[in-house]
């Protein structure tokens, strides 16, 4: 593991994130002018994403871009701007580790539906996005983590083709240069569509990372390859394994590795779900951001019916009960969950939304909403190897947080009733506010 990598680029970004939030909070909320470093929330419901229990009536203290306090009885600094949190749940940013970015504009939707921090589990243009992300000023994007290309059997889009072990290594010395936070190779014949990787072509990629200080995490499907790839020393097991009931290996596997399991159950349901018009389509928390032009194709009649007619589509929505109820096994097991859906990694996958629609999913499928919030807070940002910056309001962490006008622990679906949404102390302007 390589801790120093992963934070390059977010002090970089706090720095900026530190001046804007001085501007910022120097003109308040309100519009009044004052200069303060010090921003408190008081007598809020707070959810620390820890997993204790929600602490009422507290106050939340904001300084820098980080948190400074919270709890029920934190000392307000004379001169701090305050927001009055009655009536109100602050919950941490969410935190997606398994999505997909492909442009800004998506950055931006997820921000904005409250998830601060994303990994992006490959793509072509991911480091030159992080990139951007790292010069652009606060409040703009979320935190971005990344694991550049796919090592894959077929260069399918964001993939490349590792033909040998030999091959693999070389790819792995190559991407190591550009600091992914995870290398991450597809182990998946897609219904027997065409070849899988290979286990030595998998342990040699795993092997070359690890050499080199890097995590290794999985797209994979079935039972068997998950428990290979965890042999060959798989750090994060990146989907929902779909075809069996998972057994005891499988969990004694996990706890060895140490590993991270993503079950992107909302990936499954974006395969099957357009074969009509889903009845998220008339949510207006959905439509205040879902790109309209592929709200449209995937209302397409011919498309729903092709969808209708898919088999591999039928075998995904036969397995999604399989992959909820593997959620819950490993969950009871203490095998830590880190939410994702794999938005934005294929058609209909809504980027924003489908991480609120996920947690519906994961209390679905019988984790408790506070088990749930943990899964998309700080077992997520352990996941990314971030959890001493984020994933919990904490003193000293990055102040990403949601402000929520009903509580979530007594409907998961309350995430979406968004206040404001803040990213290292810096309010998020809304779609419609000027950038
Ligand atoms: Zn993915």
């Amino acid at each position: 593991m390589n801790f120093t990598q992963e934070f390059h680029r977010p002090p970089l970004f706090l720095a900026g994130a530190i001046l804007v939030a001085f501007s910022i909070i120097a003109l308040g909320q309100d519009g009044k002018s004052g200069n303060h470093a010090a921003h408190a929330w008081v007598g809020a419901r707070i959810i620390d994403g820890t997993g204790r229990p929600a602490i009422e009536n507290a106050t939340l203290l904001i300084r820098d871009g980080r948190v400074e306090a919270v709890g029920k009885h934190v000392k307000i600094p004379a001169g701090a701007e305050r927001a009055d949190g009655t009536g109100k749940t602050i919950i941490p940013g969410l935190v997606n580790a398994h999505g997909h970015v492909n442009d800004p504009a998506q950055l931006g939707v997820y921000l904005r539906d409250g998830v601060t921090t994303v990994l992006s589990l490959g793509g072509d243009k991911e480091f030159a996005l992080r990139d951007q992300v790292a010069k652009s000023p606060a409040g703009s994007f979320p935190h971005l983590f990344v694991a550049g290309p796919i090592q894959d059997s077929t260069a399918i889009p964001g993939s490349v083709a590792v033909k040998t072990p030999e091959e693999g290594r070389k790819n792995v010395d190559e991407l190591a240069g550009s600091k992914p936070t995870y290398i991450k190779v597809r182990v998946d014949d897609f219904l027997g569509a065409r070849q899988k990787m290979s286990p030595e072509i998998y342990q040699a990629v795993i092997d070359e990372a690890h050499k080199l200080g890097l995590r290794t995490a999985a797209h994979v499907v079935l039972l068997e390859d998950a428990k290979g790839l965890l042999r060959a020393g798989v750090d994060y097991i990146a989907h929902s394994v779909r075809d069996h009931e998972v057994d005891e290996e499988f969990i004694a596997l996990m706890k060895k590795r140490h590993a991270f399991y993503c079950p992107t159950l909302t990936r499954e349901v974006a395969v099957f779900t357009y074969s009509e018009t889903p009845s998220f389509f008339s949510d207006p928390f959905f439509l205040k951001e879902a790109d309209p032009a592929e709200i449209a194709k995937m209302q397409d009649p011919k498309r729903q019916e092709t969808v209708r007619n898919d088999k591999g589509a039928q075998w995904y929505k036969e397995h999604l009960p399989i992959a909820m109820h593997n959620l819950k096994i490993l969950s009871d097991a203490g095998i830590p969950i880190a939410m994702g859906t794999d938005s934005g990694g294929g058609p209909g996958r809504f980027q924003g939304y489908f991480e609120h629609l996920e947690l519906e999913y994961e209390t679905k499928a019988g984790l408790t909403p506070m088990q749930v919030l943990v899964s998309a807070t700080s077992g997520a940002a352990r996941a990314i190897n971030i959890s001493q910056q984020a994933g919990t309001l904490e003193k000293g962490k990055w102040a990403d947080f949601v402000v929520l006008s009903a509580n979530p622990l007594e409907d998961i679906r309350n995430t979406r009733k968004i206040e404001s949404v803040w990213i290292g102390g810096v309010r998020v302007p809304g779609k419609a506010e000027k950038q």
